[in-house]
């Protein structure tokens, strides 16, 4: 008998708190339905304040913050900057904007983030051909903090300055600092998939003063303080709206329940799931508090028989949403060509890619929903072919 199609489970859904419309109708109230405005000024203040940065420029995406960032630090046509590779494309893209050439380093498997024994290598090899990078771009994937205190010793050492990509990280710590303080620039993105979201937006973090003053004005279309419109530099329209920056403190308010929910979220699953042979959840790097963005884990097909695709189709088929980790960047025909350093001998986020999947994690899931997650992934597992028991590839990546 064919059921009712069941409501739908998404991957990570926009969770509205109760100030986001307060913030917005002050906003139509004083008229500032603009580009700039209050909101804007208080979010910028609330956010750095929140995540303990000097200064912050509120922008209208996470890519336009590491745009911005690359910018201000002067990279240019024939630059390299590193990158890590086991990401979304948006930590990349702004790379190319500027005519540099990524060079992208592999994750190490305590952290899924940039390995830093392929970082190092990268960078004797670089100082070797005279070929430092201008920066480095580190993702802290699915909330989990990158290793920095191996990474910015390195970065120290060879004089590069980092690009910490918080986009997916917003309220994690690392060794009890936020996320997104650990280098020159940290970007957060408020995009409608993160962890607090103003349907569009980011943030560009930093100690130093005058580069955001610079950002700000770079992000205006770089207008000269002249009465008429002068200007002298190339510039971008990349400020965040007075009404979106409304949404973004009323979020900003409930941000540490949200982490707390995403946590919990990733216990459940944890708790439920962890005693099968095969499955391994992403790591907490010691002395790491991750938000828990998105639950990610890997399954071992020779122990299960199914493979993450086989998942992500029987979620699909109950109208659930699942997704693969991240394709890595070296592998994705933009970067072909790109140079890809890995950790120590093996292409780990090759590995996490080919067995990682994502689960439904949005704050506001119900533990009704996690149960029917759950019990579709039970299923599927225990249906599926003993693992010696498979003859053949059914799904290739
Ligand atoms: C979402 C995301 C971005 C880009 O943010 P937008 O606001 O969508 O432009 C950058 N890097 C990572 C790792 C992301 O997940």
């Amino acid at each position: 008998m064919k059921q009712a199609v069941k409501e739908r489970i998404y991957l990570s859904s926009p969770h509205l708190g109760e100030e986001e419309q307060l913030f917005v109708q002050a906003a139509f109230t004083s008229n500032w339905i603009a580009p700039l405005g209050p909101n804007v000024d208080a979010f910028e203040e609330e956010l750095a304040a929140y995540v303990g940065s000097g200064h912050a420029a509120a922008v209208s995406s996470g890519t336009a913050a590491i745009h911005l960032a690359l910018e201000l630090l002067g990279v240019t046509k024939g630059d390299v900057v590193f990158c890590s590779s086991l990401t979304f494309v948006a930590s990349a893209n702004p790379i190319l904007y500027q005519g540099a050439e990524p060079v992208f380093i592999d994750s190490e498997p305590d952290s899924w983030n940039m390995s830093p024994v392929a970082l190092e290598e990268a960078l004797i090899e670089a100082k070797r051909e005279n070929k430092l990078p201008k920066a480095l771009v580190v993702v802290n994937l699915y909330g989990q903090s990158a290793d920095y205190s191996r990474i910015r010793p390195l970065c120290q050492q060879y004089g590069i300055p980092i690009v910490e990509d918080a986009a997916e990280s917003l309220g994690s710590t690392y060794q009890g600092n936020q996320t997104g303080t650990f280098g020159q620039f940290g970007v957060f993105s408020f995009n409608g998939n993160k962890i607090i979201t103003t349907s569009g937006g980011g943030m560009l973090v930093s100690d130093n003063k005058e580069a955001i003053q610079r950002a700000k004005f770079l992000a205006t279309q770089a207008r000269e303080p002249e009465i008429y419109y002068q200007h002298q530099t190339l510039g971008y329209n990349y400020r965040l709206s007075n009404i979106l920056a409304g949404i973004g403190r009323g979020q900003l308010r409930v941000l540490d329940d949200r982490v707390q929910a995403r946590r919990n979220v990733f216990q459940r699953y944890e708790e439920e799931l962890r005693s099968w042979a095969g499955i391994v959840f992403m790591p907490e790097l010691q002395e790491s508090y991750s938000n828990r963005w998105l639950t990610a884990l890997t399954l071992d097909k020779a122990e299960l028989g199914v493979t993450r695709l086989d998942l992500i189709h029987a979620l699909g088929l109950e109208n659930i949403e699942a997704r693969p980790v991240w394709k890595p960047l070296h592998l994705q025909p933009l970067f072909t060509g790109c140079r890809y350093y890995r950790h120590e001998g093996r292409s780990v986020s090759e590995e996490l890619f080919r067995d990682g999947l994502c689960l439904p994690s949005g704050s506001n899931l119900t533990s009704e929903q996690q149960e029917r997650v759950l019990e579709v992934f039970k299923e599927t597992v225990s249906n599926a072919p003993s693992a010696k028991g498979i003859a053949q590839e059914r799904v290739s990546l």
